[in-house]
């Protein structure tokens, strides 16, 4: 059941996603080679105890870190290892959401470290770009097919490839709710948009195939082919206007 949210529940959830989107800066600020991933999960999860949040990927269906620290051909659910060290060239994919008053924020975003190929860096600009297409179809009235369709375009209009098999989702007082919010569709399909909706939108695309793998360790999905692949993502509010970034909010 989709949850619509009070204005009461938007101003909380505010809240959790100003700080969701503060400890993504911060992670993007602090990440440097030579780093481990499970070094900066421990900062990220420190900076979100400190700030009065709860980190709310920690323990979700025995996820093991605060945040999905993904590397290079890792798209997403990457386990922060104190083994996995950060080099000049990679590309370093931090999901990560936090609860404030009993509500879910969430965020991710390819960061690089270094000097970057320059076809990957088209891949993540392409990829980032195609989450805005798709926020801009967060609109009351829109079906949830519309969002899907925008990226879905964005991206293979580049010749990338849409993961089909992980897709957004409600958010709010549980970090996944109803309904999905996949990153492929038809205009006009699916649940239409109403006001006080929130959702997190998030593009998760590879470099050769629609294909992915999940490693040994039951968790780390990985592009098909072993290529690169980049996410984006933030939670946004379908208002009776234009829709709200709630990751994204200026100061
Ligand atoms: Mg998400």
């Amino acid at each position: 059941m989709i949850q619509v949210k009070s204005a009461k529940d938007i101003k909380s959830m505010m809240k959790a996603c100003e700080l969701s989107q503060q400890v993504l800066m911060y992670a993007g600020e602090i990440m440097k080679a030579g780093m481990s991933t499970l070094e900066l999960d421990r900062h990220i999860h420190d900076f979100i105890l400190k700030h009065g949040g709860k980190p709310s990927f920690l323990g979700l269906y025995g996820f093991p870190g605060s945040a999905c620290i993904s590397v290079n051909e890792e798209l997403i659910h990457g386990i922060p290892s104190g083994n996995k060290i950060i080099k000049d060239g990679d590309i370093v994919s931090v999901d990560v959401g936090a609860c404030v008053e009993g509500f879910h924020g969430d965020n991710a975003y390819t960061f690089t470290v270094g000097s970057v190929l320059p076809e990957t860096q088209k891949l993540l600009k392409t990829t980032e770009e195609s989450l805005y297409e798709g926020i801009k179809m967060a609109r009351k009235g829109n079906r949830i097919g519309d969002i899907g369709n925008a990226i879905q375009t964005c991206c293979e209009k580049k010749g990338y490839f849409i993961v089909k098999k992980y897709i957004g989702h409600g958010v709010g007082k549980d970090m996944h709710e109803d309904p999905e919010v996949p990153n492929y569709g038809k205009p006009g399909r699916g649940p239409r948009l109403i006001p006080g909706m929130t959702i997190a939108i998030e593009p998760m695309v590879n470099m050769s195939t629609e294909s992915v793998k999940v490693l040994d360790d039951n968790w780390t999905v990985t592009e098909g082919n072993g290529k690169m692949c980049a996410h984006f993502e933030h939670t946004v509010l379908i208002t009776e206007g234009d829709p709200v970034i709630m990751t994204q909010i200026s100061h």
